[in-house]
């Protein structure tokens, strides 16, 4: 008897990379289901909802906080597209940079060389707009456990993380590194969904990207930071703090209370996770995390009130250390219908998806 399949492609991750690749085929008349471990779409350019002690919500961009179109005219193309959709909008406050030694702001540049563009009106309506697209289906709080080629039928079966048979594909993108990468296991305690030993060079070059983690803090004050002439800024000569920007600033944003979020160096988040390891971190972990960021910041003069609302997070793998598709700018098998990308492809940002 033929295997019944559920989609012709399942495509693994709703981050940027997933959700234009799934729209993409969408609009191309190709079937596709989208499986999302989260619970919401989105991915690195995600935004956490936060309630205040007196029950106020918070929104949080506390990933990717913008992004720039630099190389590529296909990115441009669909930035357009989004935002003629009110998708993205720019963002076009002063920004800076700050020297934690002089505690000084250096310079003040009016919008940057590149246009900055935010996501509308959280940094994640870009895919959850595209994850619903008419030929998508999207599962959410659906984890990929297991990726098996069945070779008899030329097709792909998947099973949840929970043990769920999902059902067979014609083809498969895995939009995460993690999917072949001992990395997955050091997160879940379990092996890779994908064993790649029928390509050893692919699944080497896939485990070896190196990965560079970053805390975000995101906090909520009553009133504005006085002190603070730009809307975001990076840090130099600071071993904690590496960029920080006003959320509440943006377009479309609400502005009942002031929000910032902060991100840590690569160093100072190395030095965390070298002693706590990559499981997910414990409310301890994350309240000193939470201390020390905050205590630079307030050190640096940057703020004379305490907020009332701080929360860390840790990225474990904000960005790729590598690049290893520019040319072709995803990983592909194509007797076997697999493809992998990311922004571990192209460049460590947005634009590289
Ligand atoms: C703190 C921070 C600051 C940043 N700043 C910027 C910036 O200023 N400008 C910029 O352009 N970029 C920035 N970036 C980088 C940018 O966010 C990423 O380059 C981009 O979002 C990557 O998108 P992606 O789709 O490739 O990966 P991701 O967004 O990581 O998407 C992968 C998705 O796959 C899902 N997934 C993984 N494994 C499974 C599984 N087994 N089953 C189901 N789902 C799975 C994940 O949950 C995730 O949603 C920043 C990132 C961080 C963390």
């Amino acid at each position: 008897m033929m295997t019944q399949v559920v989609s012709k492609v399942a495509v693994v991750g709703s981050g940027i990379s997933g959700a234009v690749c799934a729209s993409t085929l969408a609009k191309n008349g190709v079937s596709v289901t989208l499986f999302e471990s989260a619970r919401g779409p989105g991915g690195r350019m995600s935004q956490r909802r936060e309630m205040s002690e007196d029950g106020k919500e918070l929104l949080f961009d506390h990933g990717a906080p913008f992004f720039t179109v630099n190389d590529s005219d296909d990115v441009m193309a669909l930035v357009r597209e989004w935002e003629s959709r009110g998708l993205v909008n720019q963002w076009k406050d002063n920004f800076g940079s700050f020297d934690r030694i002089s505690c000084k702001f250096l310079g003040i540049d009016k919008e940057g060389l590149n246009k900055k563009y935010v996501g509308m009106p959280g940094m994640n309506s870009i895919c959850k707009a595209i994850c619903h697209e008419p030929g998508v289906q999207s599962k959410f709080g659906v984890g990929i456990g297991k990726m098996e080629w069945l070779e008899h039928e030329s097709l792909w079966s998947l099973t949840a993380l929970d043990g769920q048979y999902l059902g067979c594909f014609k083809g498969v993108v895995a939009s995460d590194k993690n999917i072949v990468s001992s990395r997955f296991t050091e997160v879940t305690g379990r092996p890779p969904p994908l064993d790649m030993d029928w390509a050893p060079e692919l699944a080497v070059k896939l485990r070896d990207i190196p990965v560079l983690p970053c805390f975000s803090l995101m906090l909520a004050f009553a009133e504005p930071l006085s002190l603070i002439p730009v809307k975001g800024f990076s840090f130099r000569n600071s071993d904690v703090l590496s960029w920080a920007h006003c959320d509440s600033s943006k377009p479309g944003r609400s502005a009942t209370s002031e929000r910032w979020v902060l991100h840590s160096t690569v160093e100072y988040a190395k030095g965390v996770i070298k002693k706590t390891g990559l499981q997910k971190p414990s409310n301890v972990t994350l309240t000193e995390v939470a201390e020390d960021m905050f205590q630079e910041f307030q050190g640096a003069g940057l703020s004379s009130s305490q907020p009332f609302f701080r929360r860390a997070h840790r990225w474990g793998s904000a960005f790729p250390g590598a690049s290893i598709a520019k040319e072709e700018k995803c990983v592909w098998d194509k007797k076997k219908r697999l493809a992998i990308c990311g922004d571990f492809c192209v460049s460590p940002n947005i634009e590289g998806f």
